[in-house]
């Protein structure tokens, strides 16, 4: 548009003096608008989580950058008692400790991460505190849980009732292992773009049930949880996060599509990458989500049973992912 215009422009410059200023004017009325700037904005996130993605999508729908969106809409789910997985009624790690693990990553590349956090349960919105308010990108333990309460975190008891009872009863099965079966795995992973195509993420979780005190997977691992290139795309994971950190699988996937991969593709690739290092099926589960910027989706987990979430135009689908058996 702004080379048509240029051209337009230029042309009539030409014809000089014999132009009337109200031929020019006349031509400025008629010059359509441009609307190329504005972009259909979108959340997408791993899981059915359709609270969470209407809030992120709704406050995409009115303006907001798709940073604070992300941050926004995962926090419905930390808020979440009943929620297992990410934030405050997470399951706690082998010694009855909820330690959470978020990141948040915006369209400029810069990031922000917390690791085995305890104590707090809004650690995305904490990781994106770290990214704005300090000059690290983590902030880890003690010392994230400190930062928090410096910026008026309070802390809260994060360990629910229920999930002290079910860590009881695991731990009088004497099985003293995490668990790392395919269904426990619900990590928050949130993709957003705004109504300028900026693409911003967030990953938020507690981690493996029954981790070892002080385990921290791949979610708040920029480049393994979650990675943005507001020229290419951007992804997120869910699952075993020894297996992503691996293979840095959220950078693969975005470095896949820069060399022309779809999204879909780009995380089956990313899938087959951790697949042909085991004997076989794996017992373990680790799914992808990935958005370009042309707004094309892709989801595919090793194991079936992974759906995403995704608002756009004022509706909320929840879409079940390929996967690889
Ligand atoms: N990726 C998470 C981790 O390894 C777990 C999950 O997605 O449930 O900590």
């Amino acid at each position: 548009m702004k080379r048509k215009l240029f051209l337009g422009q230029s042309s009539l410059a030409t014809l000089g003096v014999l132009v009337a200023p109200s031929i020019l004017k006349a031509k400025k009325i008629v010059k359509p608008l441009n609307t190329n700037n504005i972009h259909i904005s979108y959340a997408i996130s791993t899981w059915n989580v359709p609270q969470a993605t209407k809030i992120a999508g709704e406050a995409l729908d009115n303006g907001a950058n798709a940073l604070d969106a992300a941050v926004k809409g995962v926090a419905f789910e930390e808020s979440n008692i009943l929620n297992t997985t990410v934030g405050r009624g997470g399951t706690p790690d082998r010694d009855g400790s909820v330690t959470l693990d978020a990141c948040v990553m915006n369209h400029k590349g810069d990031c922000g991460s917390v690791l085995a956090v305890e104590d707090i349960t809004h650690v995305a919105s904490l990781a994106k505190e770290v990214m704005e308010k300090t000059p690290h990108v983590i902030l880890a333990g003690e010392g994230a849980r400190t930062f928090a309460i410096s910026q008026g975190y309070l802390p809260e008891n994060l360990l629910s009732d229920e999930g002290k009872k079910a860590w009881r009863k695991w731990l009088e099965n004497g099985n003293y292992r995490p668990e790392i079966n395919i269904e426990n795995h619900d990590t928050i992973g949130m993709l957003c773009c705004d109504q300028e195509g900026l693409l911003s993420g967030v990953c938020t979780t507690s981690g493996l049930a029954y981790k070892m005190k002080g385990r921290v997977g791949d979610s708040p691992i920029i480049g393994s949880g979650l990675f943005i290139d507001n020229n290419i795309g951007g992804a997120v994971a869910t699952g075993l996060g020894e297996e992503v950190i691996k293979t840095v699988g959220s950078f693969l996937i975005v470095e896949l599509m820069r060399q022309g991969r779809t999204p879909q593709e780009a995380c089956e690739e990313a899938v087959g990458r951790i697949v042909e290092k085991q004997n076989g099926k794996p017992d373990f589960q680790v799914a992808y989500l990935a958005t370009n910027k042309k707004g094309d989706i892709g989801a595919f987990s090793i194991h079936k049973g992974f759906s995403f979430t995704k608002y756009k135009n004022k509706t909320n689908h929840n879409i079940t992912s390929k996967a690889m058996f």
